[in-house]
């Protein structure tokens, strides 16, 4: 039997358009769009879902999180079942995660392990990327039957010695592969060597405080690692796509090659966007809950984030959510900031501090759904299926409240964690109501999914090539 549901009366807001219409949605998909009012359609709906006053946006794209990630001797806190329900209380619809291949171990063997800990327990779709950490014969062959099964990117670090550190031949090797197979390499772009020389001469000066976390991770050093990206991914003739871009000279260098017209690629986070070394800098330790890599940096930096997502030099804005808790976790580096576990929460925060950035004037309604739903599911093989409202995509829709006034806090957000990154933070705007595939997920502030509904999903190449 057809479901059908209808949201009337809302502006809907693509990338592309805002238009007052309303949303038929049949069996899980967007099946139409027309006047608001149609009246044939009111009559013949299951459900009507009433979206006067509110926007109409494609569920969120967030193609960066770590959920039960191990880290430094921990675990990420947000399970995949916890952190897609945050997910979905914030407007995001779909993940792409990471999946670890750990060193002298297939590929295969990472993802069989991440596809366990998702399985069954997902409130949202989710994807996978491959973090590659030992490159050589096997896993490169490896690549190419991933690509072909849908898992279509790949994640490499010159950060990390010892863990996730691939050397420049390696990344030249990933690279060639990519350009090949029809992969997409992300890169964590920080001269880990010369990062870890620096923490320990911090440490031995007595510098153990988190804000030199913040110091020894230099602009420069950001800097530096995302022009040798760049340089190695031309040498092969592969696109490149930089994470968690925080240094203005790093969007500097993503802007110079592009401008060269190369298939070079950029994300931020809210947390540069947001946040500064000034809460690297809390008393008490508190630095600890702002400790991420790449770190947050200076608030003069702000402002050519937000110039790069203006002119696409950035085109992404993703979480990298990877939450640990402030007690029993960040705590884990008192007296030595290099033993705090690295990330931030924040994949519940991301639309809604977007939309606080429309307001604050830094970016068009139309570029927040570009940058948080179209693009990176288009960079990602989704689009068309995820990130837009159109007839034929899935029926992954927010219905959001650009009104509705909010405090972020840890008392009343979602995440498995003991702090917000964001505590005590004002922001105009909120999310009434969530469908994944047609199927109420949030309904007027109330959860009513369930873990089980998200479904793998296989991926198509990067539509931005070829
Ligand atoms: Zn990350």
């Amino acid at each position: 039997m057809t479901t059908r549901t209808l949201i009337t009366g809302g502006l809907v807001i693509t990338a592309a358009d805002e238009t007052h219409a309303d949303v038929l949605i049949e069996d899980g998909r967007i099946a139409a769009l027309a006047a608001p009012g149609t009246q044939e359609w009111s009559a013949s709906a299951d459900r009507v879902l009433d979206a006067t006053g509110k926007y109409v946006i494609p569920g969120g794209v967030d193609v960066h999180t770590h959920m039960e990630l191990p880290f430094g001797g921990t675990f990420a806190s947000d399970t995949f079942e916890t952190g897609t329900k945050a997910a979905a209380w914030g407007g995001t619809t779909t993940i792409v995660d990471f999946a670890v291949q750990t060193k002298g171990q297939s590929l295969r063997a990472g993802l069989d392990a991440w596809y366990a800990k998702a399985d069954g327990n997902c409130a949202i779709d989710y994807g996978f990327h491959m973090i590659l950490s030992d490159v050589n014969d096997r896993t490169l062959k490896e690549m190419d039957l991933l690509v072909e099964e849908g898992l279509t990117s790949f994640k490499l670090f010159t950060a990390y010695p010892g863990v996730f550190f691939s050397d420049d031949g390696q990344i030249l090797r990933a690279m060639q592969r990519a350009s090949s197979n029809g992969g997409m390499i992300m890169m964590h772009a920080e001269n880990g060597l010369a990062i870890d020389v620096l923490v320990e001469q911090a440490l031995q000066r007595g510098e153990t405080d988190p804000r030199y976390h913040g110091e020894v991770r230099k602009a420069l050093l950001e800097a530096e690692a995302t022009h040798r990206v760049i340089k190695l991914a031309q040498v092969a003739g592969a696109p490149v796509y930089v994470v968690h871009v925080s240094a203005q000279e790093a969007v500097a260098e993503l802007a110079r090659a592009r401008d060269e017209g190369l298939p070079v690629f950029g994300e931020t986070c809210p947390q540069y966007l947001f946040l500064s070394t000034d809460n690297l800098a809390e008393p008490d330790f508190e630095g600890a809950k702002y400790v991420c890599s790449t770190p947050l940096r200076p608030r003069e930096h702000q402002a050519a984030l937000w110039r790069g997502l203006r002119t696409n030099d950035l085109q992404v804005v993703s979480t990298d959510h990877c939450p640990f808790c402030f007690v029993g976790q960040k705590e884990l580096g008192r007296g030595d900031f290099s033993k705090i576990p690295n990330g931030l929460p924040g994949v519940e925060n991301r639309m809604d501090l977007l939309h606080q950035a429309v307001l604050d004037g830094h970016i068009s309604r139309r570029r927040w759904i570009e940058i948080a739903c179209a693009t990176p599911a288009r960079m990602f093989g989704l689009y068309g299926k995820k990130g837009t409202i159109a007839p034929g995509a899935d029926a992954d829709v927010v219905i959001y409240d650009p009104a509705a006034e909010q405090v972020m806090s840890a008392e009343t957000h979602h995440m498995n964690v003991d702090y917000s990154a964001y505590e005590g933070k004002r922001v105009t705007g909120r999310v009434e109501s969530v469908l994944s595939r047609g199927e109420l997920v949030i309904d007027q502030r109330e959860f009513v999914g369930r873990a089980g509904h998200g479904a793998y999903l296989a991926r198509g190449t990067s539509q931005y090539l070829g």
